[in-house]
């Protein structure tokens, strides 16, 4: 079966399941299929043959999952949008992505619904499935186009190791549908009959709130950050009191450190920890590793584990040969999984994905290493950070930074703690500096970038300098700069 008839098989058998819990709405497997297939009727009818993607503009409303669904089975890819994104930069992505439609959770509630849908034709196996963005080191928002194929890679992986009970699994869902971690709970849900139980962005502002959903949740898998689960830890009674039926622990997208491991294993005794590690470019993670007692007493950093079956995962030099195990190179993801490229960008295309004995390559810019058998994460060849589990380039924050009109320069540095990054600190040299206070101008500037970029990518602390100090060859020097934080 594919991917459709395994979500619509629930919809057929268990209609009054519940797909999808958001605060106090849910979504049944009955009106998910029967909504989708309405709405993938609709887009078919209206626009024929033209394949342009579906935006979906929202924060996790189950009308998302109605869209997304609606429009693959209509042969179109979606485009997850979060309405926590500034309108400059959801302009951006429509622009790339020349979507035929941007829909609301409103618009779809509204849509009509269509009792006998017309026969629709579905995305077809290499066809894109969705197209994520993800910063891009000049500024623009680069559209990662991800096919079926990939996710069925994924999923059936994801299924095989971590062998879900069907129909028996309530999977917390952290990460917004921008970013692709949320496609690991959704879509492993989704073709097991489970229930994704949703952490929206008030519930994580308010941690009464939060804590009084999660204790509700029956969560039996949990999916997020670490930065997350590390949020949570900070309250005692985040333990297996609050959650008696979790089973496992799926962290994914950015460094697992070794005491968050360690602290979810002792509040969460009889649970399963997992570090899953991949870019977006290869659809949510690529490796996996079990981390338990003994992997906590032998390894700090802990390791990113293991390729999945059917893609290889090497460690390269810059000529792009594969290195022996305990050297340090690239790590290069070759496999089924691996995205066929950035939407309208062959340029950049070609210069991170390439032919691998057959299979779609992609150099991921991660550092690594192999040893013992399993790969390990040591950092960036490039300046891309995580900034509490968020993709950022710090090319992206300059760039929008310096078409600021008051702006002639800027470089910005993450600050950096116990190994991870923190926030961000801009230092900016200004066209004319006027009566403002440092104070008020770093407010001035951070809320003008505010309109340009997410929350997430905005430098906490601005320090104005009349030049920058410069290395020998004549560039900004941003280890000097970095010191004098
Ligand atoms: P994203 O495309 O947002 O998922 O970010 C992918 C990048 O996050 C990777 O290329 C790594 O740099 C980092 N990353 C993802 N998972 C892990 C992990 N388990 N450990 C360390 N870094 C990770």
């Amino acid at each position: 079966m594919n991917l459709f008839e395994r979500i619509d098989h629930w919809g057929a058998v268990a209609p009054q399941a519940v797909a999808y819990i958001n605060g106090d709405r849910t979504l049944t497997y009955g009106e998910l299929r029967r909504r989708s297939d309405a709405l993938a009727a609709h887009f078919a009818g209206r626009f024929g043959d033209d394949r342009a993607p579906i935006a979906v503009l929202g924060h996790r409303e189950q009308e998302m999952l109605i869209a997304f669904l609606g429009a693959v089975k209509s042969g179109r890819p979606y485009v997850p949008i979060d309405t926590a994104f500034p309108q400059q930069r959801i302009d951006k992505v429509l622009a790339i992505s020349r979507a035929a439609l941007v829909l609301t959770p409103q618009e779809i509630a509204q849509m009509p619904a269509v009792d006998e849908p017309t026969a629709v034709s579905y995305v077809q196996r290499d066809d894109p499935f969705y197209i994520l963005f993800t910063s891009g080191s000049t500024g623009e928002p680069k559209g990662v186009v991800i096919t079926l194929a990939c996710l069925e890679h994924f999923i059936d992986w994801m299924l095989a190791e971590q062998k879900f009970v069907e129909q028996g699994e309530i999977f917390l869902n952290q990460p917004p549908f921008s970013f692709d971690v949320s496609v690991m709970a959704l879509y492993s849900s989704l073709v097991t009959g489970g229930t994704v139980f949703n952490i929206s962005r008030d519930l994580v502002a308010n941690p009464k709130m939060l804590y009084r959903a999660l204790a509700s949740s029956n969560a039996t898998t949990w999916v997020s950050t670490p930065s997350f689960a590390q949020m949570c830890l900070v309250e005692e009674r985040f333990n297996e009191a609050m959650l008696p039926y979790v089973r496992r622990f799926l962290f994914c997208g950015e460094t697992l450190a070794p005491q968050t491991a360690a602290r979810v294993l002792e509040r969460f005794p009889n649970a399963e920890v997992w570090n899953t590690y991949g870019p977006t470019e290869t659809t949510v993670a690529t490796t996996s590793v079990r981390i338990d007692v003994a992997i906590l007493e032998k390894y700090s950093p802990l390791p990113i584990g293991h390729p999945m079956p059917g893609t290889e995962v090497f460690v390269a030099n810059e000529k792009g040969e594969a290195l022996p195990a305990n050297e340090r190179g690239e790590i290069i993801i070759a496999g089924p999984n691996v995205s066929p490229g950035y939407l309208g960008r062959p340029d950049l295309t070609a210069a991170f994905f390439f032919q691998h004995r057959g299979q779609r390559a992609y150099r991921t810019g991660d550092l690594g290493r192999f040893r013992d058998g399993l790969l390990f994460f040591e950092g960036r060849i490039d300046a891309q950070i995580k900034l509490y589990g968020y993709r950022i380039e710090i090319g992206d924050v300059e760039a929008n930074l310096r078409v600021l009109t008051q702006v002639r320069d800027a470089v910005v540095i993450p600050v950096v703690k116990n190994g991870a990054a923190q926030s961000l600190a801009a230092f900016v040299v200004l066209n004319a500096r006027g009566e403002q206070s440092d104070f008020e101008l770093s407010d001035t500037l951070r809320k003008q970038l505010g309109e340009r970029l997410p929350a997430y990518m905005l430098p906490r602390k601005f320090v104005f300098l009349d030049a920058f100090p410069m290395t020998a060859n004549g560039k900004a020097d941003r280890a000097k700069l970095a010191a004098s934080l």
